[in-house]
């Protein structure tokens, strides 16, 4: 079975009736690039920055340095060979805690996290976006935004990469000046009010893991709830539909780069909502290009429509099921 799929590497993931896939590895190092490659990855769909900062030890300093990030993000995408690559920034908090977190708040997931981390520390942001950005003269890259939930937030963002891009310009510092922003939509505020986001923004990507989270109110982490996790409960389904039909209608690029993107038994499902682009675990990618080969969109449409305005868990889970063996 690995064999036959290891033959699918060069394939270009097309559905039976001719639309073209992407499909993108999620990284968290630049040693991870070789894998991704492997894997027949278009590029790198999320770089989880977080891992550049977690696990230092104590004889480095808390904190990469400036040069220090550069260099990961300019060897990442040396190694992708002209692929894009979207480093995502700082995601710390909740289930990433940097070594030496100073107080971790009584309820993490809903505290001092990723973006609001990052604009309550600007000058650890600032350093991160500056890094990012000069590894942007070295290849195609995109900046992803974690988190963000409010108007203001995405403002400040984009204020705070405005100064970053004016501090390289006045050091004669080479970056690409038109590199695209992106949003993480995973707090389910962020889907219900997409508009707020598509004006904004050059593209999105959907993290489910983090939105089945916030939306059915389940620790990820915590395991005495881990039954309670439901991709397909009908009010998740509902915000990924909203989400990847609202940016369709915008013209915004969307893609899903949360766990689900990788489970076949959801490829079909994300398919039929209109998503064409994926990015997971490079293990996962030849199985879901698999799974795209053999599927016909002309067929799996009607059954996802149906499929969004059920609210039986049964019929959902059934209806899901069907949609493989369509
Ligand atoms: C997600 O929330 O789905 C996601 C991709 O980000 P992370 O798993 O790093 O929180
Ligand atoms: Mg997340």
């Amino acid at each position: 079975e690995r064999k036959k799929l290891s033959k699918l590497k060069k394939t270009p993931a097309v559905t039976r009736d001719g639309t073209s896939i992407s499909l993108l590895a999620n990284i968290e190092l630049p040693d991870d690039c070789p894998v991704a490659l492997e894997s027949g990855a278009m590029g790198v769909g999320l770089f989880r920055t977080e891992f550049l900062f977690m696990g230092r030890g104590g004889h480095e300093s808390r904190l990469p340095s400036e040069d220090e990030q550069f260099e990961s993000y300019r060897k990442t995408v040396v190694a992708m060979k002209g692929r894009p690559v979207t480093i995502r920034t700082l995601d710390i908090g909740a289930d990433k805690q940097l070594d030496d977190a100073r107080e971790i708040s009584l309820n993490p997931a809903l505290g001092l996290r990723a973006i609001r981390y990052c604009l309550a520390e600007p000058q650890l942001f600032l350093t991160q976006l500056r890094a990012i950005l000069r590894a942007s003269a070295y290849g195609p890259i995109k900046l992803l935004i974690p988190m963000l939930a409010h108007a203001f937030e995405i403002d400040q963002t984009l204020a705070l990469i405005n100064q970053a891009k004016e501090q390289l310009r006045a050091e004669n510092i080479k970056f690409d000046p038109d590199i695209a922003v992106g949003a993480m939509i995973e707090v389910p505020a962020a889907a219900l009010a997409l508009q707020m986001f598509v004006k904004r923004l050059d593209f999105l990507s959907i993290g489910t893991n983090d939105l089945i989270q916030y939306t059915l109110a389940i620790d990820r982490v915590d395991h005495e709830v881990a039954h309670l996790y439901n991709p397909l409960h009908p009010a998740v389904l509902y915000l990924l539909g909203h989400s990847i039909s609202t940016a369709a209608k915008a013209g915004v690029p969307v893609s899903v780069c949360g766990e689900m993107a990788g489970d076949i038994r959801f490829t079909r499902l994300l398919l039929g909502m209109g998503l064409r682009e994926f990015s997971m675990h490079p293990a996962q990618l030849l199985s879901v290009k698999q799974e795209i080969l053999g599927s016909d969109l002309g067929k799996i449409l009607p059954h996802t429509k149906k499929i969004l305005r059920a609210v039986e868990p049964a019929i959902i889970t059934e209806a899901v099921e069907q949609l493989r063996i369509l």
